[in-house]
């Protein structure tokens, strides 16, 4: 640290991203992405011409990709604003809209950012626990006096909530802006999209990082009232104005136009998710209910920790969360069929060598 540091960041603690290998060969399911590619569409798209036009500055208002999230959500594009990740969709959220005097309401454990950005808008932060099956407790989040966030479906559980749920808490609300986070949407469960007809406390928050293979490029977006949409814009334009590069902009304008390729991978990502969770449910794990790109599971045999310490030996990287209630756990992208396959190859081998440790130690005693 410095001693130029603001002093207001001095016990800020940042978000700590999951691990991005250095080295080949791992199985990387940690950090939920799409093990397919980018559409075709976005190969072709991503040229030498275009290549050769990056000495000039990208369009600040990024009109083709707003065109092409407002076609597909039949929004008008005042509607709609994009930005660099979702988390920058969700700091320039909080920048425009939380400080000392509205606090911040989400679920604990969730989505590790909102914490870290209510801290640095000066928001207080008030975390609202996980029921004991690890779903979110809708009850708790009526009529409070602040902003709400949550992801839907939820991290890192995957769980999904219902629309009658949201909307009674977009209800309950009507003085408060409800964010709802739909990282994970495309993989099953149902966007709230069609209530930013009825109420325009409701932002939604997506990205092209999961269910568009575009993580690498860095492509978020916001839905919202035109109001919004606009203080957002008041806020990127004062700190941003070119937040896409132009490449990321063309790309993801691709992807979103593409829907035969996205419904084909999202289809076989739902599918192995539905396999995968089967075949751990029969070695005894508890899954819980994924509507994500991601299962959630606990061993009956191994600890969260000894779980991931055992495939991260063996060359595959899921996620463990070193806090309760969610300790017991680890969070394993769904990956391709093959990389399932060994994935359970090896899960299958750390339980028996488990099993052979534990009947060792009973026989020495
Ligand atoms: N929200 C949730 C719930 C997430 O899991 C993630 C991915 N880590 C994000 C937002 C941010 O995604 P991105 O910035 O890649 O759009």
């Amino acid at each position: 640290m410095s001693r130029f540091l603001n002093r207001q960041y001095e016990s800020l603690e940042p978000y700590t991203p999951g691990e991005q290998p250095k080295t080949e060969g791992l199985i990387k399911l940690n950090t939920n992405e799409n093990p397919y590619g980018p559409s075709p569409k976005v190969l072709e798209v991503l040229n030498q011409t275009e290549i050769s036009k990056l000495m000039l500055y990208p369009d600040p208002e990024v009109s083709v990709l707003v065109q092409a999230i407002a076609d597909y959500y039949q929004l008008e594009t005042e509607q709609v604003m994009v930005g660099n990740g979702s988390d920058e969709i969700l700091a320039f959220s909080f920048m425009a809209f939380q400080n000392e005097n509205r606090d911040i309401y989400f679920p604990e454990p969730s989505y590790g950012f909102y914490k870290v950005y209510g801290d640095i808008f000066r928001a207080k932060c008030h975390p609202i626990p996980l029921k004991e099956d690890l779903s979110i407790d809708t009850k708790k989040y009526k009529n409070l006096q602040g902003t709400i966030i949550i992801a839907n479906p939820g991290a890192p559980t995957g769980i999904a909530l219902n629309l009658a749920d949201i909307e009674d808490i977009l209800k309950s609300n009507g003085s408060n802006l409800v964010i709802i986070d739909e990282a994970y949407i495309d993989f099953g469960a149902k966007s709230c999209v069609p209530f930013l007809q009825k109420y325009d406390n409701l932002l939604v928050v997506q990205t092209f990082s999961k269910s568009r293979s575009l993580a690498g490029a860095r492509v978020g977006f916001a839905m919202g009232s035109r109001e919004l949409i606009s203080d957002l814009n008041r806020i990127k334009f004062s700190f941003n104005p070119y937040n896409l590069n132009r490449l990321s902009i063309l790309a993801a304008a691709e992807a979103i136009k593409d829907d035969a390729y996205f419904q084909k991978t999202r289809e076989a990502i739902i599918r192995t998710r539905q396999e995968i969770a089967e075949q751990m449910r029969a070695l005894g794990f508890t899954v819980l209910p994924s509507s994500a790109n991601f299962i959630f599971a606990k061993s009956d045999r191994l600890s969260g920790k000894e779980y991931f310490d055992g495939l991260r030996k063996r060359k595959i990287l899921v996620r463990h969360f070193e806090k309760d209630p969610v300790s017991d756990f680890v969070r394993i992208t769904i990956g391709k069929e093959d990389d399932m396959k060994e994935l359970l190859n090896i899960t299958r081998e750390l339980l028996e060598a488990k099993d052979s440790k534990d009947l060792l130690e009973r026989t020495e005693v």
